[in-house]
């Protein structure tokens, strides 16, 4: 039932079926001012220009969990300076480069990272739920957590946290909402996700009540997920119950990975019926003041299509 994590067949097939070019913007990528990653700002800058994606938004990692390893590895003014400088040197070429964020959202946290946000002007703000140290899904721990629990129980302690990070107001962007998926698929997999819509249902109430954005994360896309963070029957959910605003990011940690499954997301938000990229809360405005418009969904190749 589940999915090897580097199964060839399952990245392959997404890769084949993919065109990530001439895209609105790559939304969620980290450099290295995050502590998981070391790509170079300007390596984004030109793989953007050479695909044709005429905007990117640098959200590296930030932490409040004393320890963690964003809580104190690049601090607002080095972040700022780095992608603010870049920025400047890019412009002129025709790439806007929006100064970001991801922030870990922990509810105990929820008031330090409303006083940092109210004192740091970023362009863009992502809200996510990771796996921290404590949680019962690290690789140590997550075997023991599944066994004899039910689906609803496993999941509860991630999805609690997500519905938290929405109601508290705080971002522009819930990031990767049901990232849990990755650390869960050797044990359940997405397909037990898809049949559960009651556990996404609140969230997504919550993100249009709240005029928060959902972000369609294509790093599922080459993980053992195999599928964005949310699937695509979340997205359209999320548009039946008013959600007017969403995202596509890649979540790039690698070079490589730069755009990955970028023309996939968009397909999903278009399918939905999305057509324009809602980067701030408050409006759908991105570089320039102008709207992004969502490409139309594209046929999916055919073998024979080549
Ligand atoms: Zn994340
Ligand atoms: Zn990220």
């Amino acid at each position: 039932m589940s999915r090897d994590p580097a199964d060839p067949a399952v990245i392959g097939a997404v890769e084949g079926r993919i065109d990530d070019r001439d895209l609105p913007l790559d939304g969620h990528l980290h450099t290295v001012m995050s502590p998981d990653a070391n790509v170079a700002i300007d390596t984004y800058a030109e793989a953007a220009i050479a695909r044709g994606i005429p905007a990117i938004a640098i959200t590296d990692h930030l932490d409040f969990e004393p320890g963690a390893p964003a809580f104190a590895h690049a601090d607002f003014a080095t972040r700022e300076r780095y992608v603010r400088d870049a920025a400047a040197r890019w412009a002129d070429r025709g790439l806007a480069i929006a100064f970001g964020v991801e922030i870990t959202f922990q509810a105990r946290y929820a008031t330090e990272i409303r006083s940092h946000l109210a004192r740091h002007a970023y362009d863009y703000a992502i809200g996510s739920v990771h796996v921290m140290r404590d949680d019962p899904y690290t690789a140590e721990r997550v075997a023991a957590w599944v066994d004899g629990r039910s689906f609803a129980e496993i999941v509860a302690p991630y999805f609690t946290e997500v519905l938290a990070a929405v109601r508290s107001g705080l971002f522009d962007t819930l990031g990767h909402m049901d990232f849990v998926k990755r650390y869960l698929a050797p044990h359940v997999p997405p397909t037990a996700f898809a049949a559960a819509p009651e556990v996404y249902e609140p969230i997504l109430r919550a993100l249009a009540e709240t005029g928060t954005g959902l972000e369609v994360n294509t790093s599922g896309l080459r993980q053992a997920a195999g599928e964005t963070y949310p699937a695509p029957w979340v997205v359209e959910r999320y548009r039946e119950l008013g959600g007017t605003r969403v995202t596509v990011g890649s979540d790039a940690h690698l070079a490589r990975s730069f755009a990955f499954g970028l023309g996939r997301g968009y397909d999903v938000a278009a399918a939905s019926g999305f057509r324009e990229v809602a980067f701030r809360r408050g409006g759908t405005r991105s570089r320039g003041g102008e709207a992004v418009a969502i490409p139309n969904p594209r046929p999916v190749p055919t073998a024979a299509s080549g």
